[in-house]
């Protein structure tokens, strides 16, 4: 592995009170993946990354990069850099002299220095824009600017904390894609920081969801979206249902839960018992419609459309079901466009057991 973080706690003293910022993080970060740290503001990725950088001594546990271990190694001598929010980048030097200064101060012989200022400029796509102050520059090129200061040292993991953070939109996401094409390319191990849930499911090949201090579930995009292993990783991922009501019986290899009369919802696998309280939650893409009774071994729940919103490529209904819970439906717009629900009217939701969590 070329990042390993086994059992690191980092405590602050805060008003003469001890704050556990992390709270014991063990995970392994393969050599060439892109690793995401994702989570809400303050749950600890910031300090994470940097005890990976060697900003931060840990109170406890060990970091090793490339299989030695670096928890007393100073930041210079570890083989990692780090892209920050704030670009920090020379505003008196053009785009050369940026990219070029951290080689310049190492010695580099000149032609070297040209060699791979030129190949890391064109890898982020600024050839010809070398002569360039930041000033003259859009928020992304800065960004791209950054990039390759920190790519042209040759590190064998770049530390990326927030880094589009302070871009719009339109931007973001276009820099998401540029960014994924760029690690690809040079092949170096990316570990990405950020508290945002769709950039980390674009780019990453694995996540680690953070929630204060701990990390709640580590996996593909795939796994995390569709087996949240808690419920904190399934609200803040994505949109989701959660119901909750107690086993009433059980039916070929599920436990049932009674909500309201008509109201049948299937749970697969656990040792669940009859009469115990438990909660499932389902994605709003995995429901389906229908003012048709639907039959079949499917979870089944009746309601009432209370709101409709069209938002092209889907429609979002919400539904409340008799005993009180709000049910979120996505349902795509495709040619065949099923159901055509409408407010007020009463309905049926369905999913298959499997679908639900
Ligand atoms: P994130 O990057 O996920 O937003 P941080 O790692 O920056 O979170 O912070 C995690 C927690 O540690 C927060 O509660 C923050 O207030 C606290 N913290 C971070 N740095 C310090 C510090 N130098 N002194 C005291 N508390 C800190
Ligand atoms: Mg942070």
């Amino acid at each position: 592995p070329a990042i390993e973080l086994d059992g690191v706690v980092k405590e602050y003293v805060s008003h003469g009170e001890v704050v556990q910022a992390v709270k014991g993080v063990t995970l392994s970060i393969a050599e060439g993946e892109f690793f995401s740290l994702l989570g809400p503001s303050g749950c600890g990725k910031t300090t994470t990354m940097r005890m990976i950088a060697g900003f931060e001594d840990p109170s406890r546990g060990t970091v090793r990069l490339h299989g030695q271990d670096v928890t007393d190694v100073p930041p210079n001598k570890r083989d990692v850099n780090m892209v920050f929010q704030s670009y920090a980048l020379f505003p008196h030097m053009n785009v050369w002299e940026n990219v070029a200064f951290g080689l310049r101060r190492k010695k580099v012989a000149d032609t070297e220095i040209k060699r791979r200022v030129g190949e890391i400029l064109e890898i982020v796509d600024l050839t010809g824009r070398e002569k360039r102050r930041p000033r003259e520059m859009s928020g992304g090129q800065q960004q791209r600017v950054a990039l390759a200061r920190a790519l042209v040292n040759n590190p064998r993991a770049l530390l990326l904390d927030e880094p589009l953070g302070a871009l719009d939109l339109k931007l973001r996401q276009a820099m998401q894609i540029e960014l994924k094409r760029i690690q690809r390319e040079v092949g170096i191990t990316f570990v990405y920081v950020t508290h945002d849930q769709s950039e980390a499911l674009t780019m990453s090949d694995r996540i680690a969801v953070m929630s204060d201090g701990q990390v709640e579930q580590l996996g593909s995009p795939r796994e995390i979206y569709e087996r949240p292993a808690t419920a904190f990783v399934a609200g803040f991922i994505g949109t989701s249902n959660l119901l909750s009501g107690t086993v009433d019986h059980f039916q070929s290899g599920f436990a049932v839960l009674k909500l309201g009369d008509d109201d049948h919802v299937l749970a697969e696998g656990g040792s669940f018992r009859a009469g115990e309280p438990i909660a499932i939650t389902v994605r709003p893409e995995k429901i389906r419609i229908t003012t048709e009774e639907p039959t079949g071994d499917l979870s089944i729940v009746r309601g009432a459309v209370s709101e409709v919103v069209y938002l092209g490529l889907y429609t979002s209904y919400t539904v409340s079901l008799a005993h009180g819970a709000e049910v979120t439906v996505f349902q795509q717009n495709a040619l065949d466009s099923a159901s055509t629900a409408e407010r007020g009217d009463a309905v049926w939701l369905s999913w298959l057991p499997h679908h639900s969590y």
